[in-house]
């Protein structure tokens, strides 16, 4: 008898909600891409549980008529493709045929819809993939999905679901994600019988972002607008001082799919040129539209990731348009401004060029002069030198020695400050390299730490408090970090929905902006999860606060400033590293700086 067989229906439907289904907010994502693929305008889910007991989405799209009702949860059927070449043009949110079915194989699945021509809707009920009802209902026009007990068959899967808040965060990202791409479409989520977000059809694609990123997130965006050769970009960008420490705040559309693009996440920081510090991230809302022949969205079984063919060319537009708007946006108040809002790419274009009029310096015409071996800054086109001297190797600073890690502890002697971010010291033999930033740095995550857990941090109270608005995830943290940020000196009220007042800060970040800081520590417990490790999520908080608060770099400071530095951080416990890990200092014994000048 053969061993291979054809599996049953159920079974391989099962196997493919393995890959679709993996958690309520893919059911909530299949469910709504469908919704929007018939043309609906307005889309409702109701959530009980987090999703694990119940899941309805009602929209007012086209309906089914009963023929398709039953056909849609058949695998492999589907209105939305047709032949092969359908596949590689696909101009529909999905197209697998796979969705319904594979949820119907892991639920209780009720299917409710009607035509807008028909006089009677149908109901469908399935029960782990078997077809159990079909009946003649009365319904409004469009369709009603309700899963219920998603995984009841599937243990398994049942495990992997996490707690309620986590679940709910994770469905909320998926309508916030569709919300902002489809900002003509209402959106209403429900959970547990209350309303937890209305977001009825903006007319201006600002305002949804402004209603799902929170007024915060708007200020300081510009606009972008271009359109070359069959590629069409619109947006959001933010201005270059308006930064996430992840790439979280990017939200990239391409023919209204929500998608994850290493190319086009690359494009956007890569037209920030130089504006951008080092492991920071714009935010930025961005609409992508190309013919759909030259994206394949078949890639991935969640279509979350997709192909373009012309990839440079979308990069390069993407550079173009997103730099252009940047330079727009720092030209000087003083020349006569023209529209402000979105501009043609040439337009954009031609302002770029007329902002930056570089004249590049002709060989030797005031260049200083040469010998040194050293180039001239600014650099500008290589200028042919005599005969170069040897060239200028800086001496390497030796191995850090235990010196500095306690117990024992060396006294510094400042001397001056190097491109007003390092301190020069000297101490008996050594010359010694302080990072201003990095040693006040682990100053002060010892002293908050310290007094953190003696409840003593020295606090001011904000005159006017500060108000804070978030998305839904991102206010569910922030609502469980108030009382440990309270500790910390960070009062914090609830103020309203996803809404914030700040009302005191400790003192050490007295003058600084605080709402990045919260906004950052927030965004980096949705990246590392807060239940898994609390300890560890409070503690990257302290060390956040510490750089928020710590001197910054090109920071000029007076000898006195100086030697307070070096004092307080010869006073902690690991004063060789900051908190991150980096050293906070270097130093090349005089030995080693005599040699280099042959003098021994
Ligand atoms: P796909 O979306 O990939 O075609 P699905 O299993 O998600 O596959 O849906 C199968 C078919 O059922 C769709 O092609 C569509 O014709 C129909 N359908 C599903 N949901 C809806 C809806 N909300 N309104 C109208 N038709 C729907
Ligand atoms: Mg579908």
């Amino acid at each position: 008898m053969s061993r291979i067989r054809i599996l049953p229906e159920i079974l391989s439907n099962k196997i493919a909600a393995g890959e679709v289904v993996e958690r309520p907010a893919s059911v909530v994502k299949e469910l709504i891409e469908n919704s929007l693929d018939a043309g609906s305008t307005r889309i409702v889910v109701e959530v009980e549980k987090g999703g694990r007991s119940l899941i309805r989405i009602s929209d007012n799209g086209s309906g089914m008529s009963r023929d398709d009702a039953l056909l849609s949860i058949e695998r492999y059927a589907t209105s939305k493709l047709y032949s092969d070449s359908d596949l590689f043009a696909i101009d529909t949110l999905g197209f697998r045929g796979e969705a319904l079915p594979s949820i119907a194989s892991v639920s209780k699945l009720t299917l409710v819809t009607r035509e807008e021509t028909a006089e009677s809707g149908t109901e469908i009920v399935l029960e782990g993939g078997k077809l159990l009802k079909v009946l003649e209902t009365g319904s409004p026009c469009g369709t009603q999905v309700t899963v219920k007990h998603l995984f009841f068959n599937t243990p398994a899967r049942q495990k992997f679901l996490k707690t309620i808040p986590t679940e709910m965060g994770h469905i909320s990202d998926v309508i916030s994600n569709m919300a902002l791409g489809w900002p003509k479409i209402h959106f209403k989520l429900i959970h547990n019988g209350s309303v937890l977000q209305n977001w009825s059809a903006a007319a201006d694609p600002a305002g949804r972002i402004t209603d799902i990123l929170g007024k915060d997130f708007s200020t300081g965006l510009f606009p972008i607008k271009s359109e070359n050769d069959g590629v069409s970009l619109s947006g959001w960008m933010s201005l270059p001082r308006i930064t996430r420490a992840s790439s979280q705040g990017i939200f990239v559309f391409v023919n209204g799919r929500v998608v994850r693009n290493r190319m086009v996440q690359h494009a956007l920081i890569q037209a920030y040129g130089g504006r951008l510090m080092k492991g920071q991230f714009p935010l930025a809302v961005l609409f992508i539209k190309v013919p759909c022949d030259e994206v394949d969205v078949n890639v991935h079984p969640s279509k979350q990731e997709i192909r373009f063919s012309r990839q440079q060319h979308i990069y390069d537009a993407i550079v173009a348009a997103v730099s252009a708007g940047l330079v727009h946006e720092e030209k000087p108040s003083w020349t006569p401004a023209k529209v402000h809002g979105p501009t043609t790419l040439s337009e954009n274009l031609v302002r770029a060029e007329n902002k930056y009029p570089y004249t590049v310096p002709a060989s030797g015409n005031g260049a200083p002069a040469m010998g040194s071996g050293l180039k001239p800054a600014p650099a500008s086109t290589p200028t042919p030198l005599p005969d170069p001297p040897a060239p200028f190797r800086p001496p390497r600073p030796t191995n850090q020695p235990q010196l500095w890690e306690k117990p024992q502890t060396v006294h510094l002697n400042p001397i001056g400050q190097f491109f007003n971010s390092y301190i020069i010291c000297e101490s008996g033999e050594n010359l010694i390299l302080l990072d201003q930033h990095a040693a006040h740095e682990r100053i002060l995550y010892e002293k908050l730490a310290d007094n953190s857990m003696e409840r003593r941090i020295p606090v001011q109270r904000l005159l006017i408090p500060e108000t804070l608005d978030l998305g839904y995830r991102q206010a569910l943290i922030l609502e469980k970090l108030i009382p440990d940020l309270c500790r910390y000196g960070i009062e914090i009220d609830l103020f309203g929905k996803d809404s914030f007042v700040i009302k005191s800060v400790p003192m050490v970040l007295s003058g600084r902006e605080i709402k990045p800081l919260v906004i950052e520590m927030v965004d980096h417990i949705m990246e590392t999860g807060l239940t898994a490790n609390m300890e560890k999520s409070l503690d990257a908080c302290l060390k956040l606060m510490a750089c928020h608060g710590a001197i910054r770099a090109n920071q000029s400071l007076t000898l006195e400033e100086m030697a307070t530095v070096i004092k307080d951080l010869e006073a902690c416990r690991i004063p060789a590293h900051c908190p991150h890990g980096r050293p906070t200092w270097i130093q090349w014994p005089k030995q080693e700086i005599e040699r280099l000048f042959k003098r021994t």
